[in-house]
């Protein structure tokens, strides 16, 4: 016998709920060490160097330097560096000038919400 069966569920952010919030209102959200206070974006379950779970939350510049970009078949993407923070993070960079080198993180517009770039302003 077969029955079908309809099922709603809702899947929760979980610990990572600080940093998709950041993602969402267009701050960079770090997970920091409680021992060598490091920060960590993307945000890590643990410090890599003192080997003990990640327990506080750090919400940076937002302002992050490109350390590599690349032109695929699905679209142009940099992986970069926020300020103050350890760690590198992929992002698309449609619409970023090809010699921009510094960004700053945007609110972003999707759901669920991804790492969204705009140029940095200049002074
Ligand atoms: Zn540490």
């Amino acid at each position: 016998m077969k029955k079908r069966v309809d099922l709603d569920y809702n899947i929760g952010s979980g610990w990572l709920a600080p940093w998709l919030e950041g993602l969402r209102s267009g701050q960079a959200v770090a997970s920091t060490c409680p021992t060598c206070e490091d920060a960590f974006f993307p945000p890590m379950r643990s410090c890599p160097i003192c080997r003990l779970p990640t327990t506080g939350w750090r919400t940076l510049n937002g302002h992050a330097t490109i350390l590599f970009r690349t032109n695929g078949t699905d679209g142009d993407a940099a992986m970069v560096q926020f300020d103050g923070a350890s760690g590198a993070a992929i992002a698309k960079t449609e619409g970023l000038p090809a010699d921009a080198t510094r960004v700053l993180i945007v609110a972003s517009i999707c759901d669920p919400p991804v790492l969204s770039l705009a140029t940095e302003p200049t002074p």
